[in-house]
């Protein structure tokens, strides 16, 4: 099956400890569809300015990405600057230049309409509500968020966050939705929203799921090489959204299986900047920091001691 992401198509400055990159290719939508398309067709909806060169699209392209959804604007692309300092879990935002963003009226191509698996990559929660209006009857629909959003777009973010069925989130922005620091009562109060399932993102501390009647960790991959944690939790949706679009599953197995790919795609993203790790990463790869996954959370049962 097929699957339908909006998101940004962005240029990033970033800084971290370990260098910095200006104006590198970036975005939501980006990282999401360079994740998800190493396990399925991938159709993008975005919106980009006359700056924005051939050359990007030709590399979505060659991956199979479908950019029949993808608008180029009068005006320049949408920028977004931030720092990590060397606690690479939260990103510090040093500049937002909406640009394009601003008058975008997304419009989904009618071959999308059908689309099964939806997400709604961090973008404006509006630009989220108009592209699910505009689908019929999909199967499941995921969407990201993040501070910005929260700040200037709460009630219409608190809206596209009731109609969907997976929410994706920073621990930190859980907390800020939610007003309450305990993730626990947080994620209550959230999936009492809408939703049927929330997962917290925690960066180097793994992830959290939780259901009205369950709860799932999963750790992120040890890893000696980490650049850059831009794009992490969007690779991770892409992993999670690529794999359940994959199988056609929405349960909650398929869900706790997603949520470990879209960990191996996240520990790959971070690696370099910009998402190309994720471009020449390959199925062996994949499979390989899969398995290692499973390797560092299998222990046996207690049953010698009580
Ligand atoms: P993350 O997966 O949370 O690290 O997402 C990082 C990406 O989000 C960057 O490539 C940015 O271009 C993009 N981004 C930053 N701010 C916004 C925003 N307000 N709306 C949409 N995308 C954004």
């Amino acid at each position: 099956m097929s699957l339908l992401v909006v998101g940004s198509i962005a240029f990033d400055t970033i800084k971290t400890p370990f260098g910095k990159i200006t104006n590198g290719l970036g975005g939501s939508a980006t990282y999401f569809s360079m994740a998800a398309q190493h396990l399925t067709d991938v159709n993008l909806v975005a919106v980009v300015g006359q700056d924005f060169s051939e050359d990007y699209i030709k590399i979505l392209n060659d991956k199979n990405i479908d950019t029949s959804g993808l608008q180029i604007a009068p005006g320049k692309t949408f920028r977004w600057a931030g720092e990590y300092g060397f606690d690479l879990n939260e990103a510090k935002t040093i500049n937002t230049e909406l640009n394009v963003f601003q008058d975008f009226i997304p419009r989904l191509p009618s071959e999308y309409q059908s689309s099964k698996f939806v997400f709604l990559a961090n973008i404006d929660p509006d630009i989220q509500a108009q592209i699910l209006n505009q689908v019929n009857s999909p199967k499941l629909v995921a969407c990201d968020t993040m501070n910005y959003w929260i700040e200037n777009k709460p009630v219409s973010l608190r809206k596209v966050i009731d109609m969907v069925d997976i929410v994706t989130i920073n621990e930190s922005e859980a907390r800020q939705l939610t007003s309450e620091y305990n993730l626990v009562k947080a994620s209550r109060m959230i999936l009492s929203w809408g939703p049927k399932t929330l997962i917290i993102k925690r960066g180097e501390y793994g992830i959290l799921m939780f259901s009205n009647n369950s709860v799932f960790s999963a750790p992120a991959y040890p890893l000696e090489k980490l650049y850059d944690p831009t794009g992490a939790g969007d690779s991770f949706a892409g992993g999670l959204m690529g794999f359940l679009s994959n199988t056609g599953k929405t349960d909650e197995a398929a869900i706790r299986k997603g949520i470990i790919m879209g960990s191996v795609m996240a520990s790959f993203c971070v690696e370099e900047f910009t998402p190309k790790r994720l471009i020449y990463l390959n199925p062996q790869e994949i499979k390989l920091r899969f398995q290692e996954f499973k390797n560092l959370t299998s222990f046996e049962d207690l049953t010698e001691i009580i």
